[in-house]
């Protein structure tokens, strides 16, 4: 019998695919080893199931974003954690991730934590004016935890967050069995430079959630590597000035008749996100296409 289903997770060459309400163990055929492709969690598959177990991967569907660190295909929904406090957020590390799931086709969700200790303030200002999702949760009053538990339903998300942000509380605030088995999966693979770092998928309200010691840190990397052309793009509250400013060579960090600038000046658009334009440009100006 040939399905259609999704691949869970992976371990030692073998793939725990969901398929008709089932999971079935499986390996990939060789030719995908002959192509180089690797299947991972999130990747959407045919299946043959057999009488005697030997259930194989036959195809691998087109994938719509792959990240690489760790390996995971199909993302919808990332959430970037951080906290108001304790530590401080860097907003600096927030934009590069919303930046990174925009070029991929994910959807950024902006999650500043532990409300109770201090008010948001700002923060969730400079997110909404910039066409970003974003909310405010406490795990401990509860505030907007049902929100994120909603926002999971139908979709592969990831939650991206640096140690002590409460990125754990969170996650066993909206769902307990969560946080229980990412703490036996990390204690199983142990956390050692040479183990290997994989995701798995956990069902959590009609949707999966990718967690991995790798999202752990805000470290998410996409399989793409981003242009300096493609950077203004990525930043939704840009969109609506692109090809407006006076030279169409504009890079919009600090050039005259630039309308962009000129939205910051204006306080339309958050300096924060401004100055984090100008510092991923930097990172990315001197990629050549001859490069990749
Ligand atoms: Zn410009």
């Amino acid at each position: 019998m040939q399905y259609g289903g999704l691949i869970i997770k992976g371990i030692g060459g073998f793939y725990y695919v969901e398929a008709a309400e089932e999971i079935y163990e499986c390996k990939a055929k060789g030719i995908f080893r002959r192509q180089k492709i690797t299947p991972v969690a999130g990747d959407r598959v045919v299946i043959s199931v057999r009488e005697n177990g030997q259930n194989t991967i036959d195809e691998i569907l087109e994938r719509k974003n792959y990240l690489n660190r760790p390996p995971v295909a199909n993302i919808d929904k990332l959430f970037i954690v951080s906290s108001v406090c304790e530590p401080n957020p860097n907003l600096f590390i927030i934009d590069r991730l919303t930046v990174i799931a925009q070029h991929s086709g994910i959807k950024p969700i902006v999650v500043f934590t532990k409300t109770d200790l201090k008010p948001c303030g700002d923060l969730l200002e400079i997110y909404k004016k910039a066409g970003i999702d974003c909310c405010a949760v406490s795990c401990v009053t509860g505030e907007n935890t049902d929100f994120i538990k909603n926002e999971l339903n139908g979709c592969i998300s990831a939650f991206t967050g640096n140690t002590g942000v409460g990125k754990s509380s969170l996650l066993n605030a909206i769902e307990p069995s969560l946080e229980l088995s990412t703490g036996e999966i990390s204690t199983k693979l142990g956390r050692g430079r040479h183990t290997t770092r994989h995701a798995e998928l956990y069902k959590i309200n009609g949707g999966y959630v990718a967690d991995t010691p790798g999202f752990s840190s805000l470290d998410f990397e996409s399989g793409d590597v981003i242009m300096k052309d493609e950077l203004a793009e990525c930043f939704p509250e840009f969109r609506e000035y692109l090809g407006t400013c006076r030279f169409t060579s504009c890079t919009h960090i600090a050039d005259k008749g630039c309308e962009i600038v000129r939205a910051v000046n204006d306080g339309i658009i958050a300096t924060s996100r401004h100055n984090s334009y100008k510092m991923l440009y930097d990172e990315v100006k001197n990629i050549k296409e001859w490069q990749l």
